[in-house]
């Protein structure tokens, strides 16, 4: 190991977050690109089952969309293990087919699995102006509030799609921890916590270095260098890493 990789592999020591979005067949419409984010149910088991398998060492589990699956298939096979996880729920798709509805989104809640904001309607929140960011922050998570009875206080942002103003816009609308896309492991205690998206043709051994929270020296630098660009919104475009 050369003292470059040691420094990367020990300046945060935290573990990942994985997103998993549908188990099994999509009971509505994809939109487009979308179908390589779902599993089959085959493959969600596996995960489940390495997660189990690493105990203390394991990846903290969110979904993202507010599917069906996230209650029909993911929920039991959860439970079944004793494994938790953070369902960001999409408020504009709640009751449509589907997608979670009011219930489902309770009987979640009551398995002990938390709910989070996926914003309103799956929009880059970096291209609305002040008044739709807002909107999507605030009437999403009043929604949410409204079904499950308590403050909604966690973001898992669409497509891992923020720079500063989001951010700030997430802290000021009253949000605590915000969950992106860029991928490697969290600080447990950070506003910001990366996540790393599992995807169904991704080979069983690049899921399992992602569970492990294992990623190559050369992506390591390249998310350093994109988060700190993306938090003080300077493009960092002339390093191609
Ligand atoms: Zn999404």
């Amino acid at each position: 190991m050369t003292v470059t990789e040691r420094h990367m592999s020990t300046m945060d020591h935290s573990y990942p977050i994985i997103i998993l979005h549908g188990i099994g067949t999509p009971q509505r419409t994809l939109e487009p690109g979308e179908d390589v984010f779902w599993l089959s149910q085959l493959q969600f088991n596996t995960v489940l089952d390495t997660i189990v398998e690493m105990g203390p060492a394991a990846p903290h589990i969110t979904f993202d969309d507010g599917n069906l699956s996230d209650h029909d298939i993911a929920m039991p096979l959860l439970l079944e293990r004793g494994l938790r996880a953070d369902f960001f729920v999409l408020s504009r798709r709640i009751d449509t087919p589907g997608s979670l509805g009011e219930g489902h989104i309770r009987a979640l809640q009551s398995a002990g699995m938390t709910i989070g904001s996926h914003g309103v309607a799956h929009q880059d929140w970096r291209r609305l102006d002040a008044t739709a960011l807002h909107a999507e922050l605030t009437e999403s998570r009043a929604a949410l509030e409204a079904i499950c009875g308590h403050a909604i206080t966690t973001a898992g942002i669409p497509f891992g799609g923020y720079d500063a103003r989001v951010l700030r816009a997430l802290r000021h609308a009253g949000y605590t921890t915000a969950y992106s896309s860029d991928r490697g492991t969290m600080n447990p205690h950070a506003f910001l916590r990366p996540r790393t998206s599992i995807k169904g043709a991704m080979q069983s051994s690049d899921v399992a270095a992602i569970l492990a929270g294992q990623m190559p020296i050369l992506q390591q630098l390249s998310r350093m260098i994109g988060m700190g660009s993306k938090r003080i919104n300077r493009p960092w475009k002339q390093l191609r890493l």
